[in-house]
């Protein structure tokens, strides 16, 4: 079997930043992986999802409970397996994900009460590699940003991009609440938290990113 390393990270935590600067350094070094990123909304299986995040089934993202919006997600995943990746990683490949199964754990577990994430968990686990058999990663980074930052890089991104925040990505008590459940996920399934401050203070791109590449190398070499 291959190898599976996933990012995770609230929206605005810098994740798509780090995964870029972590896949760029690994290519750099010559090393052989291939890159997933989910949800895939190019494809037909993201039919859901998009409606979903489009606000057709309500604008509230609590519209759609944590479950039936967890099952959009993975039925995405679990067709990319089969027709994209499942051969590639029973032959042994090494794989870097830009979210995963995890960030159901992080996004759906934020709309429920702290005493039944763990009970989530636990289903959502289940589900995705017990009962439909997706490949579970070796690794998970969690980038934990206080969310007063992720607000800003949010802002500083939709700048950049020139892009609209989605109806998640507009409500701060949602946000909060992703931290919360992504911190909890984190210990509850054993992710590496890598924090997005020092001191109080946002730490610089490359910082992050050196820590990031320390985890991932150690975990290359078991
Ligand atoms: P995410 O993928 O988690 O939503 P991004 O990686 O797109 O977040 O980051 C959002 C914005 O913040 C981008 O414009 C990025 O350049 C900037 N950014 C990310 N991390 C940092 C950091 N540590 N310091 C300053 N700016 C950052």
């Amino acid at each position: 079997m291959g190898k599976l390393i996933v990012f995770e990270g609230t929206d605005g935590s810098g994740k798509s930043t780090q995964f870029s600067l972590l896949t760029k350094r690994l290519e750099d070094e010559g090393l052989s992986f291939r890159r997933l990123r989910f949800p895939r909304y190019e494809h037909e299986s993201s039919a859901l999802i998009r409606m979903y995040l489009d606000g057709q089934f309500g604008s509230d993202p609590e519209a759609v409970n944590a479950y039936a919006a967890s099952t959009f997600y993975a039925v995405d995943r679990y067709a990319s397996y089969l027709q994209d990746w499942k051969q590639d990683y029973e032959a042994g490949c090494l794989f870097l994900a830009d979210r995963y199964t995890t960030s159901n754990a992080v996004h759906q577990g934020s709309k429920m009460a702290q005493e039944e994430r763990e009970n989530f968990y636990g289903w959502l686990y289940e589900l995705e590699y017990e009962k439909m058999g997706l490949p579970k990663p070796d690794l998970v980074i969690l980038l934990d940003m206080p969310i007063e930052l992720t607000r800003q890089l949010m802002r500083k991104r939709e700048n950049d991009t020139n892009t609209q925040a989605d109806i998640h990505e507009q409500d701060l008590s949602y946000l909060e609440q992703c931290r919360l459940s992504a911190r909890t996920a984190a210990e509850f399934y054993g992710w590496q938290v890598v924090s997005g401050v020092r001191d109080g203070k946002l730490r610089s791109i490359e910082e992050i990113h050196e820590e990031v590449y320390a985890i991932v190398k150690k975990c290359l070499e078991e």
